[in-house]
């Protein structure tokens, strides 16, 4: 019989093996997770878990009966240490297990503030585990200054969950603007005046040159001199993929863990999906950090071991929520594309087109653009920029053009 371990307990890795049983798959499933929670959903931790509107038992994927249920032999608070390819076992707390596919769904490591220049103080955090979050939630309290470093939308819905719950926060982006690496200009100008509206004091092109204080964080000292107070840090400065693994292991690497079209590392038994996973995409390759990816990418590596053959399509998708406004993104913008703006409330859509091919939507509380845009980049399809721009067009008429 089979024995298929995956290592990573996030959204790709509960993927990977519910869709295994859900297949019929009657082997040895083992799911080993450094945290110490069950799989659950990350989304919400920087939004409704933070600001106390979410209940810890609806973060989890499944109730942890599923796992027993299911004979998924689930192995929390257990660190995989080293992964040996010719004799196919991980070893994990000196024990070694065998498998005949392993699945790496080591997701991503958040890039953290160097001791140097305090990092290391209390108070300074970052968003990526329930653990972190629970370490923070109780320092978010009315009246205390917050900052926030870095303008992605960790850092933006960081801010915004801070201001809801009345503190006084500043964000610094290192970049001439926020959402630099992720969203256009107009995007960005959108988020900007909302967070300006509830009073998030935005600094552009200023980094943090060093935070101060005894032992806990007291203020910062930012690029341009200015000094701040701060009685709570959140970094929100990126990403990196876990890669340490795969690389001890000589699995070949690729700004993440290297994958073919079917999702297979350098080493034909093992397999990589989620935020960890770099995969070929129009002629290059792209690593993806996002929920949907993780599902999708974690379905399609548990058919494949099963013998589906199948070859990865992406259908990237994102979406954010601060304040009252939900952002819904589809496809993937990579820079430099010409916008097309449809409405000018707060109800918009941002249309990306790279040349004459639409290739993303930035949707501001309009799920009909999203959902349309959607299904247009899906297709391939990609309307005349007048049309998409004009309020009187009917967009759902796009789609039979
Ligand atoms: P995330 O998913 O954490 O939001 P992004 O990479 O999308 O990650 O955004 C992180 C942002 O943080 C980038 O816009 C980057 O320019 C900014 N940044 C990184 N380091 C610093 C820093 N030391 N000070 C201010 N901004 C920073």
């Amino acid at each position: 019989m089979s024995k298929i371990v995956v290592v990573g307990a996030g959204q790709a890795g509960a993927s990977v093996v519910a869709t295994l049983r859900a297949n019929g798959f009657t082997g040895h499933v083992t799911l080993i997770g450094e945290e110490h929670a069950p799989p659950y959903q990350r989304p919400p931790l920087s939004k409704a878990y933070l600001l106390g509107e979410m209940a810890l038992d609806r973060l989890f994927l499944r109730p942890e009966s599923y796992y027993a249920e299911n004979a998924i032999d689930l192995r929390l608070d257990t660190r995989v240490d080293a992964i040996d390819r010719s004799d196919k076992v991980v070893v994990a707390g000196g024990q070694s297990l065998s498998y005949d596919h392993l699945v790496l769904t080591t997701g991503s490591v958040p890039r953290r503030l160097p001791g140097a220049i305090g990092g290391e103080l209390r108070g300074v955090h970052v968003v990526r585990t329930l653990r972190d979050v629970d370490k923070m939630a109780p320092s978010v309290v009315a009246g205390r200054h917050a900052l926030i470093v870095g303008g992605g939308y960790i850092g933006l819905e960081a801010a915004a969950v801070c201001s809801k719950k009345g503190m006084k926060v500043t964000l610094v982006e290192m970049a001439e603007r926020i959402l630099n690496r992720v969203a256009c200009p107009e995007t960005a100008a959108y988020f900007r005046a909302l967070h300006a509206g509830h009073d998030v004091d935005i600094r552009e092109g200023v980094g943090l040159d060093r935070l101060v204080g005894e032992g806990h964080v007291e203020g910062a000292v930012l690029s341009d001199g200015t000094e701040i107070k701060a009685d709570l840090v959140i970094a929100g400065i990126g990403i990196t993929p876990a890669t340490a693994l795969a690389e001890a292991a000589g699995i070949g690497i690729d700004n993440g863990i290297a994958v073919d079209a079917h999702a297979r590392t350098s080493d034909p038994s093992i397999w990589s999906a989620g935020d960890c996973a770099s995969f070929p995409w129009k002629g290059g390759r792209v690593r993806l950090e996002s929920v949907g990816n993780a599902i999708d990418m974690g379905e399609l590596v548990a058919r494949n071991i099963l013998g589906a053959d199948e070859e990865y399509v992406a259908k990237p998708w994102f979406w954010s929520g601060q304040y009252d406004v939900k952002l819904q993104i589809a496809g993937l913008a990579r820079g430099g594309e010409t916008i097309v703006v449809r409405g000018d409330g707060p109800v918009r859509s941002h249309w990306y087109y790279s040349d004459d091919e639409l290739v993303a939507v930035d949707a501001m509380n309009d799920p009909r653009g999203y959902m349309v845009g959607k299904r247009l980049i899906e297709a391939g399809k990609s309307p005349q920029p007048d049309a998409v721009a004009d309020p009187a067009t009917d967009l759902k008429s796009l789609l039979k053009a």
